[in-house]
């Protein structure tokens, strides 16, 4: 008798291990070779990169479609794994920038891309400098001031004067307004025909290494976005501005003063700037690779993380794969993890998890934008996406970032308060993180949304994460490291689990309880 107790009692226990009774429990037995896994393979030499419409970015899709079957998930793309979206990219061979009998360089003084299917090309026109490039009713703001610059090179800052002016815009938290993405949408719609954004390490945020690895290389776009005016688009250093202008006498710092002005109206600068130079062009097919764990209700909760990064940039000398295991390995691993035990626990679920593996994220959040605007949104209740998860130690606090405009927030107040651990805002807040990755175009369609993770306050009082940002983000350096603990992604999967099996159990489906300040195009837009 006692020997049999005994062994039912083995059996219990191993049975307990294998098939663990509660989400809890199974979150728990979370182990570091299924997270390392996903991270590994991605962020692999092999994969090169990663970059759409490449022998990497192709292959990364096969990977994240692999498994999604491996785990017997149902396609969630009109019966597919696969959802195509068309993408025309541009690669600059030459590029030279001349004003004032001043000739700039490309990537020493200027990254930029001539949005046109022309081997050669030549572009020049009257410079205007915009100020800051902003029209808005949110903030009360308009640089333009209804002045036509129809045809014309216009020159912007970047940001928004609230980095600056505290009682302006959002104060030092950048607004939509500020993204240098904003800055070409708007002289885009003005008619400009073409666009610098001026670079400064404080308005950009980072340095001119970042700009120079994002924009180096093939740039890629949305058929859409290039059928208007607008020619060219990019960057030029602060410095190098200063040359063309001290030609004619023009203070950089008075331009700069008057952009702060509420009166500010754009200037002719007297000169014109002239690009030329030598292009590449191509029509890339690249794919969201997307699956469903099927609920009771069709209505859905959609988790995501991009997959694709910056591929091998030619321009780089050594080690030129850009491995991205950070951006965005461990945020797909976090991914990978959430779908996996949804699907173990799918007797629970009463939403639909829709799994979306976004791709064209680098070259301006392409594929998620792609996706919310040809799916039924009406069905999409929020979404929960993970980007740049930390890896460390686990966190004392855990961040949603977006998670302030929604009722969101109030659900992982509540999760971190049962959970012993802190609420967090990320310190570089100031930096717009909320419009810069997949989760904002929902946002824009009026769908909830949130970037999930941990926080960057590591257990043992470091911050590797404000590290990473600072010094690894979009460089070859962010590379897949088997040392780490992978606390901090442990921790984010849990939370997004914890998430998704609240919203689940309550069925409180999430809500915007504050004014939004940025524009939004869909349902359930509280600005209209
Ligand atoms: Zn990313």
């Amino acid at each position: 008798m006692k020997k049999q107790t005994t062994i039912f009692a083995i059996l219990f226990i191993f049975a307990s291990f294998m098939f663990p009774a509660t989400l809890e429990e199974r979150i728990e037995n979370i182990s570091k070779a299924e997270m390392q896994s996903v991270v590994e393979f991605l962020s692999h030499d092999l994969v090169e990169g990663r970059a759409p419409g490449t022998r990497g970015g192709n292959l990364s899709e096969l990977y994240m479609k692999t498994l999604f079957k491996f785990m017997n998930l149902e396609p969630g793309a009109d019966g597919k794994y696969l959802q195509p979206f068309k993408l025309q990219g541009f690669t600059a061979k030459e590029l030279e920038l001349t004003a004032n009998n001043v000739t700039l360089n490309y990537i020493e003084d200027i990254v930029g891309t001539y949005a046109r299917n022309e081997a050669e090309f030549e572009l020049e026109a009257d410079a205007v400098f915009i100020g800051f490039g902003i029209a808005t009713r949110h903030w009360k703001w308009d640089d333009y001031k209804g002045v036509d610059i129809k045809d014309k090179f216009v020159i912007t800052r970047v940001n928004d004067p609230g980095l600056f002016r505290p009682d302006k815009f959002d104060g030092k938290t950048l607004t939509y307004y500020g993204r240098w993405t904003y800055h070409i949408e708007e002289a885009a719609r003005r008619g400009a025909a073409g666009i610098l954004l001026i670079h400064t390490d404080r308005t950009a945020g980072y340095g001119w290494k970042v700009v120079k690895n994002s924009w180096a290389g093939e740039d890629l776009l949305l058929e859409s976005d290039t059928r208007g005016t607008l020619k060219f688009r990019g960057w030029i250093k602060e410095d190098s501005l200063k040359k063309i202008l001290r030609v004619r006498n023009i203070d950089i710092k008075e331009l700069y003063r008057r952009s702060l002005k509420k009166k500010f109206k754009p200037m002719n600068l007297g000169f014109s700037i002239k690009v030329k130079g030598k292009n590449s062009f191509r029509e890339v097919l690249n794919h969201n690779v997307v699956a469903e764990i099927p609920g009771k209700s069709k209505k859905r909760i959609v988790i995501s993380a991009h997959i694709d990064h910056f591929g091998i940039k030619k321009h780089v000398k050594g080690d030129n794969i850009f491995n991205g295991a950070i951006d965005n390995g461990t945020a797909v691993a976090a991914m990978v993890m959430t779908a996996k035990i949804l699907k173990e626990f799918q007797k629970d679920l009463y939403y639909t998890v829709t799994v979306l593996a976004c791709n064209a994220e680098e070259a301006g959040l392409l594929g998620s934008k792609y996706y919310v605007r040809h799916t039924n949104k009406e069905n999409i209740i929020t979404n929960i996406n993970f980007e740049s998860t930390p890896v460390w130690e686990k966190a004392r606090s855990i961040m949603g970032i977006g998670a302030r405009y929604s009722t969101i927030e109030d659900m992982l107040q509540i999760l971190a308060r049962k959970n012993n651990v802190g609420y967090s805002y990320f310190s570089m807040s100031e930096q717009g993180f909320f419009f810069r990755s997949d989760q904002f175009p929902f946002a824009q369609q009026g769908i909830p949304s949130v970037w999930l993770s941990a926080g960057e306050d590591d257990e043992s009082g470091q911050n590797k994460y404000l590290s990473f940002w600072k010094e690894t983000y979009h460089t070859v350096k962010d590379e897949y490291d088997p040392a780490w603990e992978l606390g901090g992604l442990k921790q984010t999967i849990k939370f997004g689990l914890l998430l998704i099996d609240h919203i689940n159990r309550t069925r409180e489906v999430p809500r915007w309880k504050r004014k939004l300040t940025f524009p939004t195009e869909g349902v359930g837009d509280p600005n209209r």
